[in-house]
């Protein structure tokens, strides 16, 4: 469609920003170049910031965890070919974590397709397994109901990727002012708001009946509910009941870990004895045993709470509730508020679980109290966690990933505020890391930051410190060094064989790797830390300024297991 009078005229690329600006859109992440350049620029005269990575990947990566935080789908642009095949990687990570995002990518000219044009990929075709939705502008007067089509399905619903593909011959192609501004006017129109279901009456007083004759109750909750942002109706939930609680690993912090009803300490006498569970925004999958006996009891009533109804279905719990966590709860808490009960400290379930929390805390402790030196993994995760809890509110944003260091800092570290802990996730990403810490220094301003990684979760991304630095974001990284996946090399000497058997194992890298140089070559600050008085003070400094800083910390090579806690899969 070209305009023929003299009148302004408006390309792709200034539609697509202009239909992004209307949408509310405020950031993107991406990676620039064929033929998305002028698409990046055109947004950021509009007043879009776009952070600029250097892989795809992490720019994902990164747009999957800001919609997770801000609850407005992230937006990752892309190059074609190769560059939307990077960005698989985010879209992905969105899918599995049920988190809004929009991946952008440009794609090759319409005319050229299928004679070898350059970056030429069927990129609708190898979206697919990963999207709710996805739309190709063919033609500029399609663009602003693409864009809004595929914002409105991430966020919709479960939320979850989506894809909108603009081929470089529609970015050159313009339309008049005015043609543009009715386009703009009748995608805004079309604009949908799904209604999410509401529960009704009879289940919620079923729901609440379960609970209230229950003999050991629990709460879970997950980072749906997180999403939902039910923070405040799950502690007025928690504390109207006096039920135990236990959060998934993102879950953790929307009632604090400090709170005396969590029940976090005792997971496996909570998940193994309780007699009906109350789960919500978490889905019964690996992290929660899939709701199975050994781990849960045989007998346990599940009451499952979900956005997604095919969720419901597919657990088929002993009763669902399909709703938006944060208004069922709100519906729950005023049935209970009418007959209200309480089981009280005394109740010989809560004792228990209080009971069994104490104790493995204080034996947790007494491991934790040691200063080993060369570094194990606790005395590090004590040092970090006093320092992150003496920064008080707003408490820094947590990333963590890594095998030992994710699980011994997911036990260790504590979260009191909701949305503070961004980790490999439901589908075990690692190489998450800075997209994560760029997400959240950007969703956050000024908050801090604080990535505590494994070398080798660390190494999938530690090119993106040059980003960290460019931006100047208040992030600092901790590098668990033990010079290797798992650590050190833990074979058998005599079951090495072979043409290659002195090659480096598969597991290891360069001992002693200098990760704190690495930020310096761009200007931001590193600290190499052995001992427990250097790692507290590279906290102290690196926390007070609030600049980017890795903080490279020498571990014990043969600390810690291989594939940490998930052995039984390696
Ligand atoms: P976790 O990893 O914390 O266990 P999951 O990612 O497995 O959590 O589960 C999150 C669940 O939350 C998903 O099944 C998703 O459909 C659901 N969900 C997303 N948004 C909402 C919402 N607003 N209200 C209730 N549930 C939601």
């Amino acid at each position: 469609m070209e305009s023929k009078n003299s009148e302004t005229t408006v390309d792709g690329n200034l539609l697509v920003a202009r239909s992004l600006v209307l949408a509310g859109v405020e950031c993107m992440f991406g990676v620039v170049g064929i033929p998305v350049t002028s698409l990046a620029n055109r947004a950021v005269a509009l007043g879009i910031r776009f952070i600029a990575f250097r892989n795809e990947q992490s720019a994902g990566y990164a747009a999957s965890a800001y919609g997770y935080l801000t609850g407005k789908p992230g937006i990752l642009l892309t190059v074609s070919g190769p560059g939307c095949v990077h960005g698989l990687a985010g879209l992905s990570n969105a899918a599995t974590n049920a988190w809004p995002m929009v991946m952008i990518s440009g794609s090759c000219d319409q005319k050229d397709f299928g004679r070898g044009d350059f970056q030429e990929l069927d990129q609708i075709s190898v979206v697919k397994p990963f999207v709710k939705c996805s739309a190709k502008a063919t033609d500029i007067s399609k663009i602003p109901n693409h864009v809004f089509e595929v914002l409105s399905s991430a966020a919709s619903g479960r939320p979850g990727g989506c894809y909108l593909d603009i081929p470089s011959d529609v970015l050159h192609q313009t339309v008049s002012e005015s043609e543009a501004v009715n386009l703009l006017a009748a995608a805004e129109n079309s604009r949908n708001q799904e209604a999410s279901e509401t529960v009704g009456n009879l289940e919620i007083e079923k729901a609440v009946s379960l609970l209230r004759h229950a003999e050991r109750p629990l709460i879970v909750f997950g980072k749906g509910a997180a999403f939902a942002r039910a923070e405040n109706a799950l502690k007025k939930l928690v504390e109207l009941t006096g039920i135990p609680f236990l959060p998934t690993p993102m879950g953790k912090g929307l009632v604090s870990d400090t709170h005396e009803l969590a029940a976090t300490a005792s997971r496996s006498l909570a998940i193994g004895r309780c007699d009906v569970a109350l789960v919500i925004g978490a889905r019964l999958n690996w992290l929660l045993h899939f709701g199975e006996s050994p781990k849960w009891s045989k007998d346990v009533k599940f009451i499952l709470l979900d956005i997604s109804k095919e969720e419901i279905e597919l657990r088929k719990p002993y009763l669902g509730l399909v709703g938006d966590a944060r208004k069922v709860l709100d519906s729950m808490n005023k049935e209970i508020k009418d007959d209200p009960f309480c089981l009280g400290s005394s109740h010989p379930w809560v004792e228990a679980i209080s009971k069994k929390a104490k104790e493995n805390v204080s034996r947790m402790e007494l491991q934790l109290a040691k200063d080993v030196v060369p570094f194990n993994f606790l005395t590090p995760m004590r040092i970090i966690r006093d320092a992150i809890s003496a920064e008080g509110s707003p408490a820094p944003i947590l990333v963590s990933e890594g095998a030992n260091t994710m699980d011994v800092g997911r036990a260790v570290l504590v979260q009191t505020e909701p949305r503070t802990r961004l980790d490999a996730g439901t589908w075990g990403t690692m190489g998450v890391g800075m997209g994560y810490c760029i997400a959240a220094a950007v969703a956050s301003p000024g908050r801090l930051v604080v990535a505590v990684e494994g070398d080798s979760g660390f190494g999938f991304s530690a090119m993106e410190v040059e980003t960290l630095v460019r931006y100047d974001l208040p992030v600092v990284v901790i590098v668990f060094n033990n010079g290797g996946v798992y650590g050190g090399d833990r074979r058998n000497p005599e079951e090495i064989t072979g043409p290659y058997k002195d090659d480096p194992a598969p597991t290891s890298f360069v001992p002693g790797a200098a990760y704190h140089i690495l930020i310096e070559a761009f200007g931001g600050k590193g600290y190499l830390v052995e001992t427990p008085e250097e790692l507290k003070s590279a906290l102290a400094e690196s926390f007070s300024a609030r600049k980017p800083a890795v903080i490279n910390v020498t571990i014990d090579p043969y600390a810690g297991a291989e594939s940490g806690r998930m052995q039984h899969k390696n």
